[in-house]
């Protein structure tokens, strides 16, 4: 096939156009990406051999990065699995990275330099990392198996070209033409000098599986010209073998970084070795952010699996249940073959042992970071607290599991703007309350107007805020405790046990003997829309409010699967009036004068609207609203 020139796709040119201009402050980084990409095609190569022997060869996994000052170039190169020309299209000239196009739009979006620093250090380039010290690349690869090579070549601005050549082996090599600033013109950098490449390799690549090889001049003795001698770089050693007292926190997150792109400091580290039944490692991480898509089914979450230190395969999702897929990292047991599938895997005994106790772990591990750490635990919270509720939710018949999880719940409250557990709240219940108080809404502002919330604020007690949709299942799925029922505050059930509350009730039930007509003609007006109208002693100042039944899902929950499309959760509502408010009064007295009057109607239809408006629901005929509104302005 002739040289063709292509065009990057547009997203590609995008990434490239910031990579180029360089906004990367660590021009460092390149080679560790480098190295990364040729030991994961050293990897697949390995895995692709052990079912297609035809791939099986003698040559030595290895990986040499060679720097030539004469040319001003870099050279890394890997006999891994190579790609063929389709491939390098696929994969170098689009970008496939799930999230990269979000990337982008938010960082055109990033207010300012700083914010798009950190954006961008949430985001690894891969390959492309090589246009930040190289002003061209040359990428030469060929497929193992095949026989043909490609070699593909670009700038970075926007094209490539693609043309066939030869090459002996498999493999890829990558040339960059340094870019003069990092040929040591300037003194911070000079990538063409072997002792400061190999500083980079031992910094960012140590624990890289294969040999990083490296050229290095020896100086002859006397008159005897300088010989060269090939040395390996890199300790080879996996860093989850190491001892972890032995292991800095730099090392840790430089580790994350590298194996599995966590490009901010994990928020918490997980390095279990154990050797019972079933021998493992594992080295796990809490990130510091959730995935975007975290809660999306393109998420691939899963580990890494590894056996006697070497790779098997990614994404293994059968260690964890799925509300910890927030979790990322490696587990590497001798206990598990080479050649394992993902089929076999599923119904491995060994890993269901390694990830129970993995998830016993972490819970242990959570619960400990609580108690000892609150503000860590919150930040941790903050990010991935909906995984807990999800995982409280999922295990709804799970009793052991519910239990080993309610205890890490956090929640805002009418208290202050903290987060609380529940262990908090109730210990501060006062004797009277029987019940934990929860209220839902779109956010603790709009919880805190509700009209409801103003008795419970007097009498001074406490409310727990529902804010995030996942949090009225979660509640479901709990049912309670320390023997205590959740009770929602705008449920029809819902009762202070206070005696001042007490009194008050009985009042109004006596008042609601004597209303029975009025009630019964407000309920017949407004037909289905309400299951019922009546009195409350919940309101203080207060005209009415709405409340659901008993076993009906809240209007937030409502509104939450409306804007899902899914109209099966409707919320049955009842009107609430409250008889101790001078509307009420204006409401009895038309009722006697004449309950078919367009007065008496549009007040009762008025008083509806508000209700719906202060749960955040939209009456149906919002025009019809604003005319009887301004009507009664008018009177
Ligand atoms: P990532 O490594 O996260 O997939 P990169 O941008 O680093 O993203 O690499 C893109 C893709 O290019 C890789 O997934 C791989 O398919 C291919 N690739 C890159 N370098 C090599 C290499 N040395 N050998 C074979 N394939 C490679
Ligand atoms: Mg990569």
């Amino acid at each position: 096939m002739p040289a063709e020139k292509l065009q990057f796709q547009a997203e590609t040119k995008r990434l490239l156009d910031l990579v180029v201009n360089s906004i990367y402050t660590n021009k460092e980084i390149f080679l560790r990406e480098l190295i990364s990409n040729a030991s994961d095609a050293l990897d697949k190569l390995r895995i692709e051999a052990l079912t297609n022997t035809a791939l099986a060869d003698d040559s030595e996994p290895e990986i040499f990065v060679v720097p030539d000052a004469a040319t001003k170039t870099v050279t890394i190169s890997d006999n891994g699995i190579g790609m063929n020309r389709d491939e390098v299209i696929a994969n170098i000239g689009t970008i496939a990275k799930s999230g990269t196009k979000d990337f982008l739009d938010k960082l055109r979006e990033a207010s300012n330099a700083s914010s798009a620093q950190e954006l961008i250090g949430q985001f690894g380039v891969g390959f492309y990392s090589a246009f930040i010290v190289a002003e061209k690349v040359e990428l030469i690869t060929r497929r193992a198996g095949e026989t043909s090579a490609v070699k593909w070549t670009s700038d970075g601005a926007g094209e490539y070209e693609l043309e066939d050549c030869d090459k002996d082996s498999h493999g890829t090599t990558i040339i960059l033409h340094l870019k003069a600033e990092f040929t040591g013109d300037d003194d911070e950098y000079n990538f063409t000098d072997a002792y400061e490449l190999e500083r980079l390799v031992k910094k960012y690549s140590d624990f890289v599986r294969y040999p990083v090889k490296m050229n290095f001049e020896v100086k002859g003795t006397g008159d005897e010209p300088p010989t060269i001698e090939i040395r390996t770089v890199n300790s080879m050693k996996p860093l989850w073998t190491r001892n972890k007292s032995d292991i800095s926190r730099d090392e840790y997150n430089e580790f994350f970084k590298q194996q599995l792109h966590e490009w901010e400091p994990p928020q918490e580290i997980f390095h279990v070795k154990a050797e019972g039944t079933v021998e493992y490692t594992a080295l796990l991480c809490i990130p510091a952010h959730a995935a975007q898509n975290l809660y999306y089914s393109d998420y691939e979450a899963g580990l890494q699996l590894y056996s006697r230190h070497v790779f098997i395969m990614d994404k293994c999702k059968d260690f964890l249940p799925d509300w910890l897929r927030f979790m990322k990292g490696l587990v590497d047991s001798p206990d598990l073959p080479l050649n394992i599938s993902r089929e076999i895997l599923q119904q491995s005994v060994e890993v269901k042992v390694i990830g129970k106790a993995l998830e016993k772990n972490i819970l242990k591990q959570l619960g400990k970071l609580l108690k000892d750490e609150r503000e860590r635990y919150e930040t941790f919270w903050r990010e991935f607290g909906k995984s807990l509720k999800i995982g409280v939710y999922g295990s709804m018949f799970d009793t052991k599991a519910k239990d080993a999880l309610k205890d890490l719940l956090m929640f805002q409250t009418s208290r202050d703007g903290k987060l609380y557990t529940l262990a908090e709240y109730v210990e501060r219940m006062p004797e009277s309350q029987k019940q934990i108080y929860v209220a839902a809404g779109a956010n603790s502002s709009a919880i805190e107007r509700l009209p409801q919330m103003e008795l419970l604020r007097e009498r001074g007690l406490e409310v727990i805020y529902l804010t995030d949709p996942v949090d009225e299942f979660a509640i479901e799925a709990l049912h309670e405790y320390a023997d205590k029922h959740f009770q929602s505050i705008t449920r029809e059930d819902f009762e202070l046990d206070d005696a001042e509350s007490q009194k008050v009730k009985a009042e109004v039930d006596e008042i609601a003997k004597t209303q029975g007509d009025l009630l019964k003609d407000v309920k017949d007006a407004l037909g289905d829309a309400v299951a019922e109208v009546r009195l409350t002693s919940r309101l203080k100042s207060g005209a009415v409010c709405l409340a659901t039944g008993a076993n009906s899902p809240s209007l937030t929950m409502e509104k939450t699967f409306a804007a899902m499309n899914n109209p099966l959760f409707k919320a049955t509502q009842i009107l609430e009036l409250n008889p101790n408010h001078a509307v009420f009064a204006k409401l009895e007295s038309l009722h006697a004068a004449d309950k078919d009057s367009p007065d008496f109607k549009n007040l009762y239809k008025t008083l509806y609207s508000v209700a719906l408006l202060t749960e955040g629901v939209m009456p149906k005929d919002p025009v019809e609203l604003a005319n009887t509104v301004t009507e009664l302005l008018t009177k």
